[in-house]
């Protein structure tokens, strides 16, 4: 074990071997424990310090007004927030009447543990009271992702020399204060006071229930709790509720050797459709579901999930033990953001913190579901059913902005849009062809044909209606789309943005071709023989801007010839721009926040040829300022395309660490699931080289000198294939299943079960290292692993 920076390098858990207060709020985030549905920031038991108690269920938000200083047709009037529901992890702890607070007495140890294979936090700690009586505190608390509206906590307290009355308090808690923002950082949440109104409390032996509603979105939340109580005979156990709470007390006098062990199970029930008497019943089965399985049971099904999924998802890497321990928490915390979320999106931070309001943006189609895609594919599904299940509010959002087909929110919770920017918001059309390209690279992993008949063709088609509603064909035939954000948020309302016009013309094609795979639907649909054929002519003359002079891809039409932004001038702490200079002077120059151009070289492959592929790498490096944790990851993958493999490194490393270093100073609010995600692909579609479109699958390992092999599975049309990658030599392996043909640069391998195939190493095509902006760079991931700082 080494330790670096806050947490120790472990290969299998993060572990914080002190407590440091400072960073609470950023080891909440990290900390956290999620399903996909129930969410429990890292908060420690006792409520108190906390950096921002955070309890979340997804879906559960709250509607606040946006207020405008010029009203326009179409902005939305109200927006969505994520809201801090009931409090389920709260356990106090009196000893012989005092408070335990980290911040009284005297801590002589603290350790957490977060185990990505057991799925479960730990925490120890020993304490001695300001009365001078030394106690030990564990608990270990999971969010179940076998029963997804369940978690549990198993809280035990011991007297370490001496005789003690301890008092354990187990609580529901709902409208927690919450503390005020620090900041008036954009990036982080609206706080709503008190935004649950109790409507039915009760307590009956160990087992407490709350139900509430939410003021505005009229939300119903129901919270129940029982708990299992071992400790000497005599233990008393009393039980009380109030309007925003409710609680269990066991105290007990102990002997240096007893111990009191509390084991409280939690369960949640939330929905806007049924009655507050269903949604407590639901908690109150999921409670007896709980009980039922034990908590010994509860950790058993959890090790099992996990070892299934890491079985199928694990990634290894010899030479950076860092980056190891970080590719399998950032795997851990994507699974965490989708594995129950079923019917409900996957927001930008998951479940771990209020960050971005708790909104889900294009993050998840691009970034998120394509790693899901290829490991937990009923995850990417459940993500993209959720898409479809919102689609007649972006049909009816189409229909408002004068176009056909449908028009997916920039940012949203519930499926309303959610954006008072429109300029970034609206016009940033392109998350209807990412939604249509998570839907194609599904169908393409997956050959799930009741998907791709069903809803995959469904938002195929109505994101098709709208780039062609959207776009018109010049005096020159050309098919242009104008007027447009494409990813990079530092220019705006563009004409032509490469990145959305290629993939509006994927997104067509791919809806035209289900439409002749499927004739019966497309009749439903209404797509005749002449729609799909605009379709088709619309994708083939779709307009892609070329710069001849400079010999590169503009990023839209006129984005070469802006200015350049002064880059030599603008110091360290300017950044991110956004926060420091006005969006009217960033939109009129050459600066990137995050790939945008260098994405569509990813997303769209064959669309670049590898000369052009390298010219438009280097030359937007030295544009590109990574104002976005979404930008690192893309540029670690076309790094590693174009031959720079040590930059790829380096890259990697940024996406990895993005939360455990903290970065960008916001882990706090949540953490960057997208990035999380980018660590993998980094590895993934950077180092080995993956793509996966129309059928085929192509790799092309290529490792930087630091690492000496690289392994990891994908599923891929009903198997699971293991890369393993050295600096000489790659090997393909199936285990069973029928033969598959992959390529490996290019040239076709037959895989069949049980026989592995080697196929040497390409050297990478050399050129100098492109330049960033100054003061951009990467950090160089070699020198940190080598200096352990
Ligand atoms: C990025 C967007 C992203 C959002 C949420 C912004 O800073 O520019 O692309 O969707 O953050 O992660």
């Amino acid at each position: 074990m080494t330790e670096q920076g806050t947490f120790a390098i472990e290969p299998w858990v993060l572990r914080e071997t002190h407590l440091d207060l400072a960073k609470l709020a950023q080891s909440e985030s990290v900390f956290a424990l999620a399903n996909g549905y129930v969410g429990w920031r890292g908060n420690l038991e006792e409520g108190e310090p906390h950096g921002l108690p955070g309890s979340y269920l997804n879906g559960v938000y709250e509607v606040r007004p946006l207020p405008y200083a010029e009203v326009a047709y179409g902005l939305p009037e109200t927006g969505q927030s994520v809201i801090n529901v009931t409090n389920g992890k709260l356990i106090r702890l009196f000893v012989d009447d005092e408070p335990f607070d980290v911040r009284y007495g005297e801590l002589r140890s603290h350790e957490r543990l977060l185990d990505f294979r057991a799925g479960v936090l730990n925490r120890q700690a020993e304490w001695v009271s300001p009365a001078g009586r030394p106690v030990r505190v564990s608990s270990t608390r999971l969010v179940s992702f076998t029963q997804r509206s369940v978690a549990a906590i198993c809280y035990e307290v011991e007297p370490l020399d001496g005789p003690a009355r301890f008092a354990v308090q187990s609580e529901l808690v709902a409208n927690e204060q919450l503390p005020t923002p620090a900041s008036a950082d954009p990036r982080a949440a609206a706080v709503l006071e008190a935004p649950l109104v109790g409507e039915y409390q009760n307590a009956d032996g160990t087992m407490v229930v709350l139900t509430h509603s939410t003021r505005v979105s009229g939300q119903g939340v129901a919270a129940a709790m029982d708990h299992l109580i071992e400790g000497p005979p005599g233990v008393l156990v009393e039980s009380r509720v109030f309007p925003d709470g409710g609680l269990v007390t066991a105290t007990a006098m102990l002997q240096p050797g007893q111990k009191l062990r509390v084991i409280k199970f939690v369960a949640y029930g939330s929905s806007s459709e049924r009655s507050l008497t269903a949604l407590r019943d639901q908690a109150w089965a999921a409670l007896s579901a709980a009980r039922q399985s034990g908590w010994d049971g509860l950790l058993a099904e959890q090790r099992a999930y996990l070892n299934d999924f890491w079985d199928r998802a694990d990634v290894e890497i010899d030479g950076d033990a860092e980056v190891q321990q970080a590719v399998r928490f950032a795997l851990f915390h994507v699974l965490q953001a989708g594995a129950r979320a079923e019917t409900k999106p996957i927001p930008a931070k998951g479940l771990t913190g209020p960050g971005y309001d708790g909104h889900a943006f294009w993050d998840t189609e691009t970034f998120v579901l394509p790693v899901l895609t290829l490991t937990a594919p009923e995850a990417a599904a459940n993500a993209l059913r959720w898409r479809h299940y919102t689609l007649p509010m972006a049909i009816e959002r189409a229909a408002q902005h004068g176009g056909r087909g449908a028009l997916f929110p920039w940012r949203t919770i519930a499926g309303q849009a959610c954006s008072a920017y429109w300029p970034a918001g609206t016009a940033a059309f392109h998350i209807n062809a990412d939604i249509a390209d998570a839907v194609i690279r599904y169908v393409d992993a997956t050959g799930d044909e009741a998907f791709d008949r069903g809803p995959g063709m469904d938002l195929l088609t109505h994101t098709a209606r709208l780039w062609l509603s959207l776009g018109h064909h010049d005096p020159e035939g050309r098919f242009r789309i104008d007027g447009v954000t494409g990813p990079d948020e530092y220019s705006a309302i563009v004409d032509n943005n490469v990145y959305t016009n290629l993939m509006a013309q994927q997104n067509l094609r791919a809806a035209a071709d289900a439409a002749k795979r499927y004739p019966d639907r497309a009749r439903e649909l209404g797509i005749d023989a002449e729609e799909a054929g605009s379709w088709r002519d619309a994708a083939e003359d779709m307009f892609i801007p070329y710069d001849e002079a400079l010999g590169v891809h503009p990023q839209d039409e006129d984005f070469t010839r802006h200015e350049v932004w002064d880059f030599a001038g603008t110091p360290a702490e300017k950044y991110p721009l956004l926060l420091h200079f006005p969006y009217f002077d960033l939109y009129r120059k050459q600066v990137v926040k995050q790939a945008d151009l260098v994405l569509a070289m990813y997303l769209c492959p064959d669309a670049f040829t590898a000369e052009e592929k390298a010219r438009n790498f280097d030359y937007y490096e030295a544009l590109t300022v990574r104002d976005s944790s979404l930008s690192a990851c893309t540029q670690a993958v076309m790094a590693a395309e174009v031959g720079q493999v040590e930059l790829a490194f380096d890259y990697l490393g940024e996406a990895a660490l993005m939360d455990l270093r903290d970065l960008e100073h916001n882990t706090r609010d949540g953490v960057h699931i997208a990035s999380l995600a980018g660590a993998w692909i980094a590895l993934v579609g950077g180092f080995g080289g993956l793509r996966h479109r129309d059928g085929t699958v192509s790799f092309a390992p290529r490792l930087p000198q630091a690492l000496s092999r690289l392994s990891f599975s994908i599923l891929i049309r009903g198997r699971r294939l293991r890369v393993e990658a050295t600096h000489t030599a790659a090997t393909y392996y199936i285990a069973d299943g029928k033969p598959l043909d992959i390529l490996h640069y290019g040239e076709e391998v037959q895989l069949s079960p049980g026989h592995p195939k080697v196929r040497p190493i390409e050297a990478a095509p050399a050129g100098p290292r492109p330049s960033q902006p100054p003061g951009r760079e990467p950090v160089a991931r070699r020198r940190t692993t080598e200096d352990g700082g």
